[in-house]
């Protein structure tokens, strides 16, 4: 991993209901202030890699058997997913599960229940967020129930944002989106990464795109990394080119 890695995946063996081997010694690093992509096709692993890194596994009786997660210089594997929040690492569940009965108000102000910093630091991050998010700010008392597939990606992004994280993991953003509104959601966490510093790993099976934002990739194959390398090499490779952006 370079020097700078923000988050340093190191050999990681998991396993499901201690018999399913899922994923088989993968290793991936995410530098300072980066946007690296995790691609792969359904089932090759994305969403256990996320799970395992936040660990999240625990609920769906996985487990990390091997390896190790170090984030910020510090072991993070050991640590419960609530400390892991608090140290700054924060998933962003694929089928953005915002609360449907809530506002997207109260589901942005959920996310700040790792802070203790008082209420006009959490209202003035709120505004941050609309900035960022000007659709929210429009649907701000609106039930997040009854707002648009993309509005609802973009209120689970505010959300992990009002836990101050420095990394966001985010699962597959682009699922079920029209490919206008995935670009306006990429943009701007183009943005959130560019102005707040914030690092990202990215989850994708629309390769296309995901290459188009990140610096950097992983492809997992089976619980593997089969591929590595600059998005740019990424988008240029034959066999990328042949099997995940289906222009051969
Ligand atoms: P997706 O795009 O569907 O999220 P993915 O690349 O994220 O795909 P994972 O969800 O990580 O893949 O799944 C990897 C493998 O692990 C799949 O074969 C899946 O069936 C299996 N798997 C996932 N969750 C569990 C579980 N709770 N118990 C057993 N096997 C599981």
């Amino acid at each position: 991993p370079a020097p700078d890695a923000v988050l340093v995946v190191n050999n990681i063996e998991v396993i499901y209901d201690h018999v399913i081997l899922v994923l088989k010694g993968v290793s991936l690093s995410v530098p300072q202030g980066g946007i690296v992509a995790l691609l792969g096709a359904n089932g090759a692993g994305k969403t256990t890699t996320l799970k395992a890194i936040s660990n999240l596994l625990h609920a769906e009786r996985g487990e990390v058997t091997k390896g190790s997660v170090v984030f910020e210089g510090q072991r993070i594997d050991k640590l419960s997913p609530n400390q892991v929040v608090r140290r700054g690492c924060i998933q962003v569940l694929e089928g953005r599960h915002c609360f449907g009965h809530l506002t997207i108000e109260e589901n942005l102000l959920t996310g700040a229940f790792t802070r203790r910093d008082g209420n006009a630091a959490i209202k003035a991050d709120l505004e941050a967020i609309y900035d960022y998010f000007p659709r929210l700010r429009q649907r701000r008392h609106s039930m997040s129930g009854y707002t648009s597939g993309g509005e609802q990606q973009m209120c689970a992004i505010g959300r992990a944002m009002m836990s101050r994280p420095t990394m966001i993991l985010l699962d597959e953003p682009s699922m079920g989106l029209a490919p206008q509104v995935v670009e306006e959601i990429f943009e701007i966490v183009q943005k959130l990464n560019v102005t707040q510093g914030v690092s990202f790993l990215l989850a994708e099976q629309n390769t296309n795109m995901a290459l188009k934002y990140a610096t950097y990739g992983y492809i997992l194959e089976t619980g593997r990394v089969v591929m590595d390398g600059p998005a740019v090499g990424l988008r240029e490779n034959e066999d990328v080119k042949e099997f995940y952006l289906g222009v051969a």
